[in-house]
């Protein structure tokens, strides 16, 4: 490390104030980042509203730029060699990203992580089963990191089928569980079907991240109701960072203003969006400057609350948490519809399994919904069908299917399909 490196890394590692701390990233990455350098404005910003100077940042923009200087593309401020961690997205919405991590980078995602697992109440005396994979994605491993940073106990689930891991959970006697919302309702369907609520008793924290669901009323319930235990959001990405952390009182996610700037913007226009409205979450990472995230247009559709919450937290509160994600909105019929708002309406009703909502064109030329789940009691349907016409304004046909037939995933849920002919999906 050159010795103008080390100097503006501990520049920016000491300032505190947003502003100042954002021009001294700047001015570094002018110097050192390739893929920045072509897309920073001159000059210093002078307000933090000058961060509109600042082109948006997408993730086809970072795929792009990998595909063509493969493998890591050119958003990387150092040599290869400083980097210590690899990771990447999902690809379950479109390719796979890889991003890399310096020592001091993966230091402040610790932080970031870790001022989640203590809003949501972890303490050194807790035992956190961790219900991710071992694979490259970062939930895993930020989880681990924040539970090793509060001296809790971690109890690893990876490489494990569901019921070793709720045995695995009875036997540690582990007191959160880390994963996915659907997960977690998976989880607790397999333990209810196979008597095995005995090794879920001592769960007293569910903490849930990596897809929307755990701050929609009715899941959260759900869960709430079949583990007997808190259910708490939080939200991040590997492409910016863990920025969302638990609200225990009013429920839904803050966004950690102490570690990015948020901005709401119109997903069609760019345009910003007042509180109080649906928007795109934009994130800058103010602490990671080895793989720069700047304007990052997030795909989160959140909602800001222009009231207090409950408990009195000093930053921005989205009590709905992730409301969806802005490519997962489908336009049907002149309406824009989040499956989300799908779901939370077969959780309201209850006994709902696994389900697969599908938007499909009939033969008359109609766009049309269905939406096939596993109903403990098929009878529902009716109900299920009402409750969405008269929420949603929306005509669904509600299919029941036998459990099995739908597929599971312990990571993002795949549960929507659109096989109509002209697609009107957005974004
Ligand atoms: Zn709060």
């Amino acid at each position: 490390m050159t010795s103008g490196t080390a100097a503006s890394l501990a520049a920016m590692s000491e300032e505190r104030d947003p502003l100042a701390r954002l021009n001294l990233l700047l001015d570094h990455l002018r110097a050192e980042n390739e893929f920045q350098t072509k897309r920073l404005p001159e000059g210093r910003l002078a307000s933090i509203e000058d961060l509109r100077r600042l082109p948006l940042t997408t993730k086809d923009d970072l795929v792009a730029d990998q595909a063509t200087h493969p493998p890591f593309g050119t958003n990387l401020t150092y040599e290869l060699e400083r980097y210590c961690l690899v990771f990447q997205t999902s690809g379950s919405t479109g390719s796979p990203l890889m991003l890399l991590a310096t020592p001091e980078d993966w230091d402040w995602w610790r932080r970031c992580i870790t001022t989640v697992w203590r809003a949501a109440g972890l303490g050194s005396s807790d035992r956190v089963a961790l219900a991710y994979s071992f694979g490259p994605y970062v939930q895993f491993w930020g989880s681990y990191e924040a539970t090793q940073a509060i001296g809790a106990l971690t109890i690893p689930l990876g490489g494990m089928g569901s019921l070793q891991r709720l045995e695995t959970i009875g036997v540690y006697g582990a007191t959160a569980l880390a994963c996915t919302p659907s997960y977690a309702l998976h989880l607790a369907r397999r333990g209810l079907e196979t008597d095995r609520a005995e090794a879920m008793r001592t769960v007293e924290r569910i903490i849930c991240t990596g897809e929307p669901g755990a701050s929609l009323p009715a899941v959260r319930s759900e869960i709430e109701r079949s583990w007997d235990a808190q259910c708490l959001d939080h939200a991040g990405l590997s492409e910016v960072g863990a920025f969302g952390y638990p609200c225990p009182a009013g429920g839904g996610i803050h966004l950690n203003e102490d570690e990015f700037l948020f901005e709401l913007v119109d997903p069609v226009s760019g345009d910003p969006v007042p509180a109080g409205e649906v928007g795109e979450l934009v994130v800058t990472a103010l602490g990671r400057s080895g793989s720069p995230a700047l304007r990052y247009r997030t795909r989160d559709a959140v909602r800001l609350s222009t009231e207090p919450c409950p408990d009195g937290h000093r930053h921005p509160w989205a009590p709905e948490g992730i409301i969806g994600r802005t490519d997962d909105m489908v336009v049907i019929r002149g309406m824009n519809v989040y499956p989300s708002a799908i779901e939370e309406i077969l959780r309201e009703v209850g006994g709902v399994g696994e389900f697969r909502i599908v938007f499909y064109t009939d033969p008359m030329a109609m766009d049309e919904v269905k939406v096939e789940a596993e109903l403990d009691r098929p009878g529902d349907a009716r109900e299920i069908q009402e409750r969405m016409r008269t929420r949603l304004g929306l005509r669904v046909r509600i299919v029941p299917v036998k459990p099995g037939v739908l597929p599971v995933g312990e990571g993002k849920a795949r549960r929507v399909e659109d096989v109509r002919e002209t697609s009107g999906a957005a974004g």
